[in-house]
């Protein structure tokens, strides 16, 4: 099946890419392995983007944004992209399910990030376990229990104080004698009372039998080694982007994410990079929806020319 534009990934960018091509009647099709939405759905409630002033729950967002591109005549379909051959002015992506693939006179790349895990022993072994990164999904495990969260970036602080209405304790241990965290959120964080928080430490090790029973760190400036009793260990330490399946075929930079210019455009003509994929300063919904129209505007102008 030829469409105009095949678009890889169903989080903000990719749906308000998908909105743009649709209603510039170029026929489009969304490729999404999950749900629509993408990191966006783990989040509880988004309080940041513009023209929700009471805030609004990452799901309903993220429904939001579906069904408003699907009314354009977006088509959505759930599958994995296993490659994609860039060589001729068609492009071919072969799928997992849908055996036949699909092919595009462009693409635009919205495939995001993925949470970074820190590498200690245990991580591996208790995820799902005790060890989880996304508590929004397993916060609720931890009733009355102590959790740690381990990050000093929105992510963490947001989702400690998320996890404050389930767990007696949340300690937040971070690297550094400051937070990274937008300054709104640190003063959430400081003033309850039910978070503490362990600076200038990093975990060494997540212990348990079954599940998670306890956390050791280490204490950077003394060197002083201690051992936390807590249940759940929430990672939260950045992403990396979801560009493996790209590998050779695009521009990336040294940390995976794929170099675009102003206009969204890849090193390949008729790509197209947008969202948190995409190297850049500032990783919110905001400026993913911002490139997501970009590169469906560029993309258009793409084909017009082209084809
Ligand atoms: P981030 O901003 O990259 O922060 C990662 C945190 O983890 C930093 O505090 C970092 O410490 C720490 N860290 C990194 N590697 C570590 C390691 N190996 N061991 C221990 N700690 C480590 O990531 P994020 O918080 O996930 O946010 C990602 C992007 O999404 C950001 O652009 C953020 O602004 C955005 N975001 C926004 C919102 C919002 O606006 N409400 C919510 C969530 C995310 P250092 O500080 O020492 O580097």
């Amino acid at each position: 099946m030829l469409y105009d534009v095949v678009i890889i990934g169903g989080g903000p960018a990719g749906l308000t890419a998908g909105l743009y091509t649709s209603r510039a009647r170029l026929k489009s099709l969304l490729i999404e392995k999950g749900l629509p939405g993408g990191q966006v759905t783990t989040a509880e409630f988004i309080e940041n983007y513009p023209g929700f002033d009471e805030g609004i729950s990452g799901v309903e967002l993220s429904q939001k944004m579906e069904r408003q591109a699907k009314k354009f005549g977006l088509e959505v379909i759930q599958d994995n992209v296993l490659n994609i051959s860039l060589d001729g002015k068609i492009k071919k992506v072969t799928l997992e399910y849908n055996k036949g693939g699909c092919e595009a006179k462009a693409i635009i790349i919205a495939t995001g990030a993925h949470p970074r895990y820190v590498g200690v022993p245990g991580e591996n072994e208790f995820r799902g376990k005790g060890v989880s990164y996304c508590a929004i999904c397993d916060g609720a495990f931890f009733k009355d229990e102590k959790v740690a969260v381990v990050g000093g970036g929105d992510s963490a602080v947001e989702e400690a104080i998320f996890l404050t209405k389930f767990a007696e304790i949340v300690y937040i241990i971070h690297r550094r004698d400051r937070l990274r965290a937008a300054k709104i959120i640190q003063e959430r964080a400081f003033s309850n009372p039910k978070i503490k928080i362990t600076w200038n430490s990093v975990i060494k090790k997540i212990d348990g039998d079954n599940t998670v029973k306890a956390l050791h760190i280490k204490n950077v400036i003394t060197q002083e080694e201690s051992v936390l009793d807590v249940q759940g260990v929430f990672i939260f330490v950045g992403y990396n982007p979801n560009t493996e399946f790209l590998k050779g075929l695009v521009d990336i930079n040294k940390n995976n994410y794929i170099i675009t210019d102003e206009n969204m455009r890849t090193s390949v003509t008729g790509v197209f990079a947008a969202g948190d994929v995409r190297a850049k300063a500032l990783k919110q919904i905001a400026t993913a929806v911002g490139d997501g129209a970009i590169a469906a505007v560029s993309a258009e102008k793409y084909i017009e020319e082209n084809f």
